[in-house]
């Protein structure tokens, strides 16, 4: 199968406008301004193909250099397309690399212009590819986990224009720049198509994972804290504690008397008061734990591979060192009921049951204090509440009743 290098030229064209037209319908609905400069590098691009025709009629400043040198500047935008992605900065001296290309004018025509030109072309576009392509894949320990596919397409793209440098004057590969003689220059149009689909296909995908991200960090992060929501501590603490088999401890702090500081120092007081505990929770807890803002007041601390020792005296922290930092003589203070579980599964309900139990004995016995409950002896107790019969009674438990019923420590 012979594919002759005009028909490429029209298909690269015709891909090259439909990703540009594409990506610029994209901006029009998201306003991302990295997809105004990657819609205007297939923009360029199409300019430069559609121009490239003017070579075979002796037009070769514009059908070789501006043709060739919008490919530079299609680069170039990609590449502004990238820093507004990563929403970085890069230096202004890339730009240099279009005056580069205007001193290629000044090859004289001779035998070794086109060699010359191709392999000047080719380095530029290599190199603005490969720095794309070292942003997006987040070199010296900056992952950017939405844009790996676009990073790979670029360093593809990049490598294979590195390649093409290389080429430059071996023999047969550019024969004549005008009639688009010599091996490379057909492969190169093979890979311009390729290089295009690779890439509109990356940019879309890049952008739809970090919407996505987004939205799911919105979903699961509580607005005024930062911190966790019940919907990402619960997926959190779920998956810490099917990860391993305890001893675990789960930790509920709830604020003492919060209504009244709402009430006696306003509510943008008590918004402050909930910013601070969430600020003091991650500058004290361990790294292992998860932590979150179930809602209103109160908040959880999942501590995987934690025994009670640990567990509670953390939680005395916790007691003391908010006193601290919100305690003001009516309230501000913190009440924690701390679960703890010495090994084997557990379910994270079991451990939520058995902390709100502590906790209610924290705020019973005065407040301002971290009590403490053993899951396994408080499901005996459990058991010991429960009449015999309970398995065969026809009416629903009533689990108010039952609470009550229970012997209170
Ligand atoms: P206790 O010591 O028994 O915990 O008493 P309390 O007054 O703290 O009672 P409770 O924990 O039930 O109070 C929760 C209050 O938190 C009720 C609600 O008005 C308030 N609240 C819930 N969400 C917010 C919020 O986002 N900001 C503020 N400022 N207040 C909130
Ligand atoms: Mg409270």
């Amino acid at each position: 199968m012979i594919i002759e290098p005009r028909t490429m030229l029209f298909m690269t064209n015709a891909v090259a406008f439909v990703a540009s037209a594409f990506l610029l319908f994209e901006w029009h609905l998201l306003r991302e301004r990295s997809l105004a400069y990657w819609s205007a590098g297939f923009a360029a691009i199409v300019v430069g193909c559609a121009i490239t025709p003017l070579r075979e009629a002796g037009f070769f400043i514009a059908g070789v250099w501006l043709a060739n040198g919008l490919l530079v500047l299609a680069h170039l935008a990609f590449l502004f397309g990238t820093t507004a992605f990563l929403s970085r900065r890069i230096s202004p001296a890339w730009c240099l690399v279009l005056p580069a290309w205007g001193l290629m004018l000044a090859i004289p025509d001779g035998a070794s212009r086109t060699q010359i030109l191709s392999l000047m072309n080719a380095l530029l576009v290599a190199v603005l590819s490969l720095k794309s392509a070292q942003m997006l894949g987040g070199l010296r320990g900056h992952r950017n986990p939405d844009s790996t596919l676009l990073a790979y397409a670029f360093l593809g793209h990049g490598g294979f224009y590195l390649f093409k440098t290389l080429t430059a004057f071996v023999p047969g590969a550019f024969i004549s720049l005008s009639n688009y003689s010599g091996l490379m220059i057909s492969i190169s149009l093979f890979e311009g198509i390729m290089m295009e689909v690779a890439l509109a296909l990356s940019i879309v995908v890049a952008l739809r994972q970090r919407r996505e991200r987004s939205i799911v960090r919105l979903a699961e992060h509580d607005p005024l804290t930062g911190l966790l929501n019940r919907r990402g501590f619960e997926a959190r603490a779920r998956a810490a504690l099917a990860e391993e088999a305890g001893p675990d401890a789960l930790l509920l702090l709830d604020i003492d008397h919060f209504k009244q500081i709402n009430d006696g120092y306003g509510h943008p007081e008590g918004d402050r008061l909930l910013v601070a505990l969430g600020v003091f929770l991650n500058s004290t807890l361990p790294r292992h734990a998860v932590w979150g803002r179930l809602g209103g007041d109160e908040f959880a601390v999942l501590l995987p591979k934690t025994d009670t020792f640990a567990a509670l005296t953390l939680a005395k922290a916790l007691c003391s060192g908010f006193a601290r930092v919100g305690g003001r003589g009516d309230g501000g203070t913190l009440s924690v009921g701390c679960a703890t579980h010495a090994g084997g599964a557990v379910e994270l309900e079991a451990l939520s049951a058995v902390a709100d139990r502590a906790l209610y004995d924290a705020k019973r016995q005065g407040r301002n204090r971290a009590s403490h409950r053993e899951v396994a002896a408080e499901s005996q107790a459990w058991d010991r509440a429960l009449p015999e019969a309970a398995p065969r009674v026809k009416t629903p438990i009533d689990l108010a009743k039952a609470r009550e019923a229970l012997p209170l420590r």
